[in-house]
């Protein structure tokens, strides 16, 4: 059995909706037409955030669109041993330092400044960051091309743990797309801007890099990315050969009209799925 594997990892802070849905089969589609393992990753660490019941409903909806995932589903809360693992090993090379500056201090002053790089604070109350530098992290996006981000410039010093003890999004998710399995990132353009960050953590950690690319999103009439805070409307699963007609378009992907239910829908966008096909093409779609 092949090792390569693509993954989705929505966060259960809600249903899927169209845009979580059009990253999800992307990602699928990019996964089988390669012949690949395609993983599912509940990325539910931010426990206040995790609404109860929304990670099954996220897994029938995949399901309901002939979307299969192969393996166990991934919980990121079942991971952090590994995550801590990861903080001490950064830790031990020199590359994180405690930092107590309030939310409220940094309020819009750009990249983190450093003010606490060589404060030597202790562990309690305080977040933990890592220094980054002025060499500019560079990489092949298969829709967009090369790209290359200056953290210095950017974000500065990032968090990897925050105050409250929790595991940055940034570092889990570097931790466990650097696992050997996971070999293909495919996601929404979205999530671009944490990209760097990512691979940045995973050349700190000898950790094997996967190939990215970024998929258009879909947006509000009125340019607003689809989320829950924007009131996006939950998927209807009974509707899922609809919801696949609508977003197939958006993935170069027109398909026949004899295709009338959503596995044979999948099964002919899985051979005729090419990233190419995104190239050039627009950043979102309206819905
Ligand atoms: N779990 C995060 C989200 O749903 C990010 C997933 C990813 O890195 O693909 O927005
Ligand atoms: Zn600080």
């Amino acid at each position: 059995m092949t090792t390569a594997a693509g993954r989705f990892a929505p966060s259960p802070t809600g249903p899927l909706h169209l845009g979580s849905l059009l990253a999800a089969t992307a990602s699928y589609l990019d996964a089988k037409h390669r012949g690949d393992r395609w993983l599912v990753r509940i990325d539910d660490l931010d426990a206040p955030r995790n609404v109860p019941g929304a990670d099954s409903a996220i897994l029938n909806s995949l399901e309901a669109h002939s979307l299969r995932w192969d393996g166990p589903v991934i919980r990121q809360s079942d991971r952090i041993g590994r995550y801590e693992a990861a903080l001490e090993t950064l830790s031990e090379l020199g590359h994180t330092f405690n930092c107590t500056c309030t939310r409220k201090r940094l309020k819009g002053i750009g990249p983190y400044p450093g003010t606490c790089r060589d404060a030597e604070h202790q562990a309690r109350d305080a977040a933990v960051r890592v220094r980054v530098n002025e060499t500019p992290i560079t990489y092949t996006d298969e829709v967009l091309g090369a790209l290359a981000e200056v953290l210095s410039e950017t974000v500065g010093d990032f968090i990897v743990r925050r105050r409250d003890g929790l595991i940055a999004y940034q570092l889990a998710t570097a931790v466990d797309d650097g696992a050997a399995e996971i070999t293909r990132v495919v996601r929404g353009r979205d999530l671009l801007d944490n990209t760097a960050r990512q691979i940045y953590l995973m050349q700190l950690l000898d950790l094997s890099q996967p190939a990215y690319a970024h998929v258009p999103m879909v947006v509000h009439a009125d340019g607003q990315k689809l989320s829950k805070q924007t009131h996006a409307a939950p998927l209807d699963d009974s509707k899922a050969a609809a919801n696949l007609r609508q977003i197939l378009p958006m993935l170069g992907l027109t398909p026949p009209a004899d295709l009338g239910t959503s596995p044979e829908l999948v099964d002919w966008a899985v051979a005729e799925f090419s990233l190419a096909a995104l190239r050039g093409g627009p950043p979102s779609y309206r819905h």
